[in-house]
Order: structure tokens, then C-alpha cells, then sequence
């Protein structure tokens, strides 16, 4: 799925095209999104020192959350997927999803603001995305706040620690206007980070004496992290000194490898599907990957190459993809007519164009699995399908003689121009 644009992007992007987060290499892989708290959770498991907060659901329970803080100055922060809340809009009309408040009234004031309306920030698509969780959190004390992130580099095939001494807010246009402000460290995966490294990084942020001790251990501990939990992007901003000299890491955002859900269990555990398409959930019950867009036919495929040459084929001859489900490796024909019903339940899909490579997969089984979803679901928009491969011949067969209307053509040009003209 697209991941949600983080500063990072912007900041790689800025880079040298070895270190850009792949753009199109993500689009078949769904991204697990933590929340903040549950992110500087993982975090305080790893050493690294994270404000102490608690997380309230509702404007009741806003007095004993800032009891159990119990410090004068506190902050209250809406939870969602995205960031860039700090400068974002709520549909309430409140300014900010972040403030630093001195009282639990005014925290249930903000509260009662925030809870149950959207928040519209630079990273957000539409009207914005609903807040449903809050947390509350110790108020610190920052004296500087510097960018640092963990993200990997494709050139070097290995991690990049990337840090800016200017973070904050307005990380994305320090990235734009002054890229030199943002430096950079490769890190040789097999060893880690040397302490020369950590100490340019340290350095390079400003740090002195016992907070720049602090600055290394807590780079050193988001870095073992980062490997721990089979991390592809660790992005803080900021990371704080305190008046005080501490090193506190005030805002986290955690991307993880989807290939390694079968071992971070725990993490992929905590996925809030909340603000995710639900579409896109229910896609992902049976193993099957979709991804929405805006035009009116729906594609179904199998693999990510495949899924991007059907889209572009599809714009040549002047359509426009409503969706793509990839059907991935494992296909069956119960998943396929999950498939169906998913593209079909979209009232934008005037008309599907099925676009499957039988290698592993079997084009009889496709077939099969397409006459039974459009028996059941009794489907009236049409359906080209181009089944290329193994079995194909029986494919043909099938579709041939199933009495329905469905088009199958060899050709992909054609059977791309069919499915703009039919839908
Ligand atoms: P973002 O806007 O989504 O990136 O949200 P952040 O969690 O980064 O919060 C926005 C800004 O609020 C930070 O850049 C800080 O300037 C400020 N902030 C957050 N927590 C604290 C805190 O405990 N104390 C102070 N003084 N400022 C904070
Ligand atoms: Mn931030």
C-alpha cells in the first residue's frame, strides 16, 4: 500500500537517489503504522528514554490520565497515523493536534476538541483522518530539538543513520532549502555503528559532555532496535535535550518489514486498522493485496511488475485503474472469488480486467475460481480476462464454455482496450 509520506521521504528524497526510500517498491507491501505511544513503548523496551504517557479513548477519562503523569507541565497528542500534527487542523476547528498544557481542565478542554474529529495535516489525503486515541504525556523541559532517523540505503545496501541539528517542525523545509544542515553515517550492517560514528553523529547534533554520553546511547539503542525488530525506517523528530541535560526521544515513527510479521509477532499485533481502507483489511485477511485509486476499472493480477505494466497499459489506451488487487503467489480458488467480491463491492468499477501470469499459478484454477464468483455474485459489468501460462488452454476452455460474458483475449493491447471501452 502507499505509505503515508513521512519526513523522511522528503529528506531522503533531498538525498542522493541511493538513499530515497523506494516510491514504487513499496506499492504491493502493506506497511504496518504504529501509533506513537505504541512506537516509544517498543522504544522504552529498548533503553531508549521516551516521555512517560499515558492513552485515554474518551474525554472522562482525560483527569486520572494527568494523575497518573502528575507533573506541572504535561502535552496532549492526538494518535494518528500520520505526522505533521503539530502544525495540522482539527475538524472541530482547533489549531494543532500537539499542545503543551499546565492544567488537567484545559487537557479535557483540548480533549473534548479533539476526540471524534478529524485531523487535517501535511501528510493526511481528504478531510483528514479521525482521532479516536489521545496520550498524554509528561511535559519536558527541550532546549534543542534534532532530527534523527535510521532508514536503509540502497548504494551501500545497508543502514544510514541521517541527523540534523535544525529538527522540529520544520524538518521538511530544512531538507528542501538546506540540505547540507542534514548529514548523514553508513553503517557496515555486520559491526554497527563505530563509536567514531556515534560521536560525529553526537557531534554533528551539538551534544556536549554528559548529554552527548546520552545522545551516543540512545543512537546506539534505537540502532540495536532498528535490527531487533526487523525495522525499515526509524524516524525521531525530535529528539530532545533537556534543561536538565537529559536526552529524551519526544516523537517516534517505526516502519517494520512486512516479511518478518512471522517473527515480531507482538508488534504486528498491535496494528490498528482503524484508519486503514477497509477494503484493503479485508484484502488482507486472505493474503491478498489491494490498493485503491481513483479511475473505474478494477485489475486484478498477480505480482507487483505485472500489477504496475497493467496499470500503465491501461492509461495508454486512455482508462483509468480504480484498484488493483494482487493475488500474490498462494492462489486458490476461494481467493480468487474473495477477489471478486472485493473489487466488485466498489461502486466506482464499471469493469474488470483480469491480468494473471500462470507460473506457479494455475490459469485453470483462475478460471475456475472466476465463473464461480460471477455465478455467485451474479456479476453484470464485464470482464476481460487475459490468462497467460500454465494451463492456459483449459482456461480457455473453461471460459469458452461456462455461458457467461466474459471476454478472454491472448493479446494484452487488446485485452486492455476491450476493458476501456467495454467499462
Ligand atoms: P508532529 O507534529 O506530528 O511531528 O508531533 P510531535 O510529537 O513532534 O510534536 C510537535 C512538537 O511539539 C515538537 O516538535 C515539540 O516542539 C513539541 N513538543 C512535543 N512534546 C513536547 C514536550 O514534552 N515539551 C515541549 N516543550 N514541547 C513538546
Ligand atoms: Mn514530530
Amino acid at each position: 500500500m502507499f505509505a503515508l509520506p513521512s519526513a523522511s521521504r522528503a529528506i531522503a528524497g533531498r538525498m542522493a537517489v541511493s538513499a530515497r526510500v523506494p516510491a514504487l517498491g513499496t506499492m504491493h507491501v502493506r506497511n504496518l503504522n504504529l501509533h506513537e505511544y505504541q512506537s516509544q513503548n517498543l522504544m522504552k523496551d529498548w533503553g531508549v528514554s521516551v516521555p512517560k504517557s499515558v492513552v485515554v479513548e474518551n474525554v472522562d477519562d482525560v483527569l486520572n490520565a494527568c494523575k497518573q503523569i502528575g507533573t506541572p507541565k504535561m502535552v496532549i497528542k492526538t494518535q494518528v497515523h500520520a505526522g505533521g500534527r503539530g502544525k495540522g487542523t482539527l475538524s472541530s476547528g482547533l489549531q494543532g493536534g500537539v499542545h503543551v498544557i499546565d492544567s488537567a481542565d484545559r487537557a479535557q478542554e483540548l480533549a473534548k476538541q479533539m476526540l471524534g474529529y478529524k485531523l487535517k495535516t501535511k501528510q493526511t489525503q481528504g478531510d483528514g483522518v479521525m482521532v479516536n486515541k489521545l496520550m498524554i504525556a509528561e511535559g519536558v523541559d527541550v532546549v534543542a530539538e534534532c532530527y534523527f532517523a535510521i532508514l536503509l540505503d540502497r548504494a551501500t545496501n545497508g543502514p544510514v543513520m541521517v541527523a540534523s541539528a535544525e529538527g522540529g517542525m520544520d524538518i521538511e523545509e530544512v531538507a528542501h532549502s538546506r540540505p547540507d544542515a542534514i548529514f548523514k553515517e553508513f553503517i557496515d550492517i555486520n559491526h554497527g555503528p563505530t563509536d567514531a560514528q556515534l560521536e560525529n553523529l553526537a557531534k554533528g547534533l551539538n551534544f556536549e559532555g554528559d548529554s552527548k554520553t546520552q545522545s551516543k546511547e540512545v543512537m546506539n539503542n534505537l540502532y540495536k532496535m532498528f535490527i531487533g525488530v526487523d525495522s525499515t525506517q526509524v524516524e525521531i523528530n525530535p529528539m530532545c535535550k533537556l534543561s536538565d541535560g537529559r536526552v529524551m526521544c519526544v516523537d517516534a515513527k517505526i516502519g517494520f518489514d512486512d516479511n518478518a510479521e512471522f517473527r515480531q509477532a507482538d508488534i504486528f499485533a498491535q496494528r490498528d486498522t482503524a484508519e486503514e481502507d477497509p477494503r484493503e483489511v479485508e484484502a488482507s485477511k486472505y493474503d491478498l493485496n489491494f490498493v485503491g485509486m481513483d479511475g473505474n476499472i478494477g485489475c486484478m493480477v498477480n505480482g507487483a511488475g505485472l500489477a504496475m505494466a497493467t496499470m500503465d497499459i491501461i492509461q495508454l489506451h486512455g482508462g483509468k485503474p480504480a484498484n488493483f488487487l494482487d493475488l500474490g503467489g498462494g492462489v486458490t480458488e476461494s481467493s480468487v472469488g474473495q477477489a471478486f467480491k472485493i473489487l466488485t463491492a466498489d461502486p466506482k468499477v464499471k469493469g474488470i480486467l483480469v491480468n494473471i501470469f500462470g507460473g506457479i499459478v494455475d490459469c485453470g484454477l483462475v478460471a475456475r475460481g472466476i465463473i464461480a464468483a460471477a455465478n455467485n455474485l451474479g456479476i453484470n459489468i464485464p470482464i476481460t480476462i487475459r490468462l497467460k501460462g500454465t494451463n492456459e488452454e483449459e482456461a480457455q476452455k473453461l471460459i469458452s464454455n461456462c455461458g457467461l460474458k466474459l471476454t478472454m483475449l491472448e493479446d494484452l493491447d487488446e485485452a486492455a482496450i476491450n476493458a476501456v471501452k467495454s467499462a
